[in-house]
């Protein structure tokens, strides 16, 4: 292990700076991506339909850069809601905030070496804390909900968010805070310290310190704290949600996040910071919805491939329809048996795809076909699998849809964007594809998800649209019924499902966390989707 000797107010040593190449790299490629993004904006202006509502064209008017910024976020069709004016300001703090402690600012510098070198710490108003979210596993959907977590957690706490994304995420999305960067450094030696083995890990102190939760962090003089927050996290994890605890965690500069959870609900049910919440979000559906368009606006090669697919496939339909389809298990969810329930779903209880013309119907349909197509579907299908696009554009294809409409026929047109096959890890390429078919699914005016999926949390969530959630068929249970009886229904809020919140058994470990039986929150119900698991709705 390293010990450093320096005066913390100072600058790093070179060795714990970018090299001078890199950084006349990043600043040759900052200025250069700008004025790209600045023509290819113009550009876009001209050709992309989508209308430019975003965030940041609220936080700053006028001020976006790129063209994915100027132009990503639809507003037509989608939930209308604007941001609370108390939202804007601690986003704007917050923008200052990430600004000056940003990596390798001498801010950066002074809190991570004081760290480093075991000085003990003391927060004060003026110093940099941060959370890093570190190298996820799982899926983007499963990431971009664990980060945006991780940001609100950051918001509520003062810290600054940052990222320790790996080499398959690097490319897909633009810097949240324009000129500046959420990306902690790359280099090793920063990384070998956060991950090294002398760092704290948050559900082990608690563990050996059984007796007082609370004491141990006012004694702990580490400012540097691996926090688990993931899937299979236990109970000592889980006393993160206490009250209490947090008290105490506010003097370690760096938590290290690792996370794969929706886990905002549970902020919610914290007395701690209900109160700022409540202002922040005085509509409950709206944390991701609006969470999520600040975080993750797409890089420019994302923007290209969303673009170009909308622009040929999507936007002049009349109405366009996500379906995304996720199977988890191909055996026990046969694609015929899924085929039935998206049909069931999207043709008689939503009602959004006309009936297809039967022997019985058939002379009505002549008669339609005979006349001009009144009204156009686009369906975006988003499934890893290229089965359900094909069979349903042949079966829509080969014959009429029985539109008891008298103006004529709707047309459906089925368009998939990517086929993936299987689901991979560590490849860039395919993350980028999911991004794709999550973005291209949130410009989509109406939506059906699979149940448990989030990867459609993701995209309802982005596009400010309650989906019908799909129950996937298992024939493990019974073939084709499902435990609601009906293929799908409609969402009550727009808002992810945070899967596996810790349960409210307060005793077990001494955890006292403002859950059901002690104060919960009437705008924190269980998932349509999940039993166990815990989303926010308007009441
Ligand atoms: P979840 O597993 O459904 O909750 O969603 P995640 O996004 O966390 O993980 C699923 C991963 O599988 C995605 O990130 C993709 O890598 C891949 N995947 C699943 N469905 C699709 C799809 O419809 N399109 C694409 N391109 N990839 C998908």
């Amino acid at each position: 292990m390293y010990t450093l000797n320096f005066n913390s107010s100072e600058t790093a040593p070179e060795e714990f700076q970018f090299p001078k190449t890199r950084r006349l790299f990043k600043s040759t490629f900052v200025a250069t991506t700008v004025a790209a993004c600045t023509a290819a904006s113009l550009l876009l202006i001209i050709a992309f339909p989508i209308p430019p509502i975003n965030l940041r064209e609220e936080l700053e008017p006028g001020k976006s850069s790129c063209a994915s910024r100027r132009h990503c976020h639809k507003s037509s069709s989608s939930y209308h809601k604007p941001p609370s004016p108390y939202l804007l300001s601690v986003l704007r703090d917050y923008e200052q905030r990430h600004k000056r402690c940003e990596p390798l600012t001498k801010s950066f510098n002074r809190s991570f070496f004081q760290v480093s070198s075991h000085q003990p710490s003391h927060v004060d108003d003026d110093d940099c804390s941060y959370v890093v979210f570190t190298r996820p596993t799982n899926g983007l959907g499963n990431r971009m909900l664990s980060m945006s977590s991780a940001f609100l957690y950051a918001l509520l706490t003062n810290r600054v968010l940052l990222v320790d994304f790996g080499p398959d995420m690097t490319h897909l999305f633009s810097e949240p805070v324009p000129n500046s960067t959420w990306l902690f450094p790359e280099d090793s030696r920063f990384g070998n310290r956060i991950y090294g083995s002398k760092v704290d890990d948050f559900g082990s102190l608690m563990k050996n310190n059984n007796n007082n939760h609370t004491a141990v962090l006012a004694n702990n003089s580490s400012s540097f704290l691996h926090v688990n927050l993931g899937y299979g996290y236990d109970d000592y994890d889980k006393l993160f949600y206490s009250n209490e605890v947090q008290d105490g965690l506010q003097k370690v500069s760096w938590l290290i996040l690792k996370s794969d959870q929706y886990f905002v609900p549970y902020l919610f049910l914290m007395s701690g910071f209900r109160a700022k919440l409540d202002r922040m979000f005085p509509d409950k559906e709206t944390v991701f919805h609006h969470l999520g368009r600040y975080l993750f606006t797409p890089s420019d090669q994302a923007w290209g491939l969303i673009a170009r697919f909308y622009d040929a496939y999507l936007a002049n339909a009349d109405e366009r329809i996500g379906l995304q389809i996720r199977v988890l298990d191909t055996k026990a969810s046969p694609t015929a048996l899924v085929l039935k329930q998206v049909l069931r779903c999207a043709q008689k209880e939503a009602q959004i795809l006309p009936p297809l013309a039967t022997k019985q119907n058939e002379t009505a349909t002549k008669k339609l076909a005979s006349k001009k197509t009144s009204y156009n579907k686009a369906v975006l299908v988003a499934s890893l699998s290229s089965e359900f696009y094909v069979e349903l554009k042949d079966m829509f294809w080969k014959r009429a849809s029985a539109s008891t409409g008298s103006d004529g026929e709707v047309a459906v047109g089925f368009h998939q964007a990517s086929h993936e096959e299987v689901q991979r890890s560590n490849d860039g390429s395919h993350n980028m594809m999911a991004w794709v078919d999550i973005y291209l699914l949130s410009l989509c005016d109406v939506l059906v998800t699979s149940g448990w999926s989030t990867f459609g949390y993701v995209a309802q969530g982005l596009g400010g649209l309650r989906p019908w959630i799909l129950q996937i068929p298992d024939t493990k249970y019974g073939g084709g019924e499902t435990l609601w009886g009906n293929a799908c229904r409609r969402a009550v809020s727009m808002e992810p499902c945070f899967h596996f919140p810790p349960s409210y058994d307060g005793n077990k470990v001494g955890v006292r966390v403002d859950g059901e039986e002690g104060g919960g929150s009437p705008s924190v119900v269980h998932c349509e989707d999940v039993g166990g698991g815990l989303k926010l709705v308007n009441v």
